[in-house]
């Protein structure tokens, strides 16, 4: 029989995660179904194909996985954007605000070259204030972020408006 289920219908909703009042959306069952999973990358990728992407640039920590389905399937390298001290090479950092406190992320600095073009890949958008930071942290190496994909946008949080209104685009696959 053919499967009829939508990407909605693969992620689930845990409730109090990481912390109480968080309704925390769960990917890992999208990940783990074959079905899910292909979907979820075809639909990343499709507005893209055809444009000239040098690299696909994936956030800490979903964004590799899907990120480097995305790559793949492009036929262009991944470039990782990690939390503060995990990669081993000289790094450039970026700071945002977070609800309580502050986080910083950080990509190789020898990752992106000038003029290369870059899709940024992760797994939900919230307030926007990750993928901003990703966005500046490619751009202080010269390249141009041609999108932002991601399977979840939240958009009450803001982030789409964020990202559009300082002109970028932004692809999300389900609210
Ligand atoms: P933002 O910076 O507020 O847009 O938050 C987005 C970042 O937080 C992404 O890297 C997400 O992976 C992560 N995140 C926030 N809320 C959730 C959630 O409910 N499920 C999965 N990841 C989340």
């Amino acid at each position: 029989l053919r499967d009829t289920r939508s990407l909605r219908d693969y992620i689930r909703t845990i409730v109090d995660f990481p912390k109480e009042g968080i309704l925390f959306r769960d990917v890992t069952t999208l990940f783990a179904d074959a079905r899910g999973f292909r979907m979820a990358v075809d639909q990343l990728l499709t507005p893209y194909a055809g444009l000239a992407i040098d690299k696909v640039v994936g956030l800490e920590a979903r964004g590799f996985i899907l990120g480097g389905a995305v790559a793949h399937q492009l036929s262009v390298g991944f470039v990782p954007i990690r939390k503060k001290g995990k990669l081993p090479g000289s790094v450039i950092s970026e700071a945002y605000a977070l609800e309580y406190g502050e986080a910083v992320m950080e990509i190789h600095d020898d990752a992106l070259k000038s003029g290369e073009r870059v899709l940024i890949v992760d797994d939900l958008l919230a307030t926007g204030g990750t993928a901003a930071a990703g966005i500046r942290l490619c751009e202080r190496l010269g390249a141009g972020v041609v999108g932002c994909a991601f399977v979840i946008d939240l958009p009450d949080l803001g982030g789409r408006a964020l990202l559009e209104g300082m002109g970028y685009d932004v692809h999300a696959l389900t609210a």
